[in-house]
């Protein structure tokens, strides 16, 4: 393999060939490799961060996907009390239900839809976004939006709480990452990590199609153990790490198994009307096995909290 482990830089095995962007059809397969001495699996060939973000301005364009059918749609959902019941059903991977008091940082808090529920829930949130017109329209719902990368963040302020929900596995350097969230929080300070795990059953299930590989912009790919070491080496202490199944999630995985083809987008994981199909379906009937999946530790998504050492 061309490249070393971007936690140890010790030589990394290959474990999956010919994986493929299942979402927006970038084109050239990636592999899947793991370290072999810290077991961290990651993809590769990685782009630099340069090319990494030209890839998110290209494909993460917040603006082209604003005002479609399915924007409004889950918009409409999520504004509706339907949505806690369903959180409570489905898994609360964005901490949206979680309540509290003192200082939150949102890291990645695009439009802004993560604050207005820890703002409501008993926190003081801000956000760090580095899409301009994304941070704009938090900013238009009132809230302090700072447009910097995390490592460049400056600022004499402690947080109680920093937010990495579906950020961390897309980090170059997931522990510089915790690094600097360590300098931010207050003593006994929290960060809450919601990221995909690389243990589920779903991975076995769907093999090159899994959702969650999600390259290139999935950089790392934790299990419950990579995740610990990497918190640990990083002065977290963990609190706790459950796991979740979403049924969105699952209904993607089939999704992709279905329609994806390397080079190019699958629309369908933006037809509203498959996507909510499969979701009650999947919740409705499999769900015996989404959560023995996730009481077997196999479960789709790690949600942990961990406390500043
Ligand atoms: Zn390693």
């Amino acid at each position: 393999m061309e490249n070393n482990c971007l936690a140890c830089h010790a030589p990394l095995g290959k474990v999956m060939d010919r994986v493929f962007d299942t979402r927006f059809g970038i084109e050239s397969p990636y592999v899947i490799a793991k370290c072999k001495d810290c077991n961290l699996e990651q993809t590769t060939p990685l782009p630099n961060q340069q090319g990494l973000n030209e890839l998110y301005e290209r494909y993460y364009n917040f603006s082209g996907e604003r005002n479609t059918r399915y924007t409004q749609l889950r918009a409409k959902f999520i504004n509706s009390f339907l949505y806690r019941i369903w959180l409570a059903i489905d898994g609360d991977i964005s901490f949206h239900l979680a309540r509290g008091t003192g200082s939150l940082l949102d890291v990645g808090c695009n439009e802004g839809r993560g604050l207005e529920f820890y703002q409501n829930h008993g926190f003081t949130a801000e956000g760090l976004e580095l899409n301009s017109k994304a941070a704009e329209v938090a900013r238009g719902k009132g809230f302090v939006v700072h447009g910097s990368t995390l490592e460049g963040f400056a600022t004499e302020k402690k947080y109680d709480v920093v937010v990495l929900s579906n950020v961390l596995e897309h980090s170059l350097s997931p522990a510089d990452m915790l690094r600097s969230i360590h300098r931010l929080l207050n003593p006994d300070g929290q960060v809450w990590i919601s990221c995909p795990n690389s243990r589920s059953w779903l991975r076995s299930a769907f093999g090159r199609f899994w959702i969650n590989w999600h390259v290139p912009f999935h950089v790392v790919h934790f299990s419950p153990d990579t995740l610990r070491a990497v918190l640990k080496t990083s002065q977290f202490e963990v609190v706790s790490m459950r796991q979740e199944t979403p049924a969105l999630w699952v209904s993607h995985s089939i999704i992709a198994r279905l329609f994806a083809k390397p080079g190019q987008p699958t629309v369908q994981l933006r037809s509203a009307l498959l996507v909510a199909t499969l979701i009650l379906l999947i919740r409705g009937m499999l769900f015996p096995l989404l959560w023995l999946g996730n009481l077997s530790k196999r479960g789709d998504c790690l949600v942990a909290v961990a406390r500043k050492k």
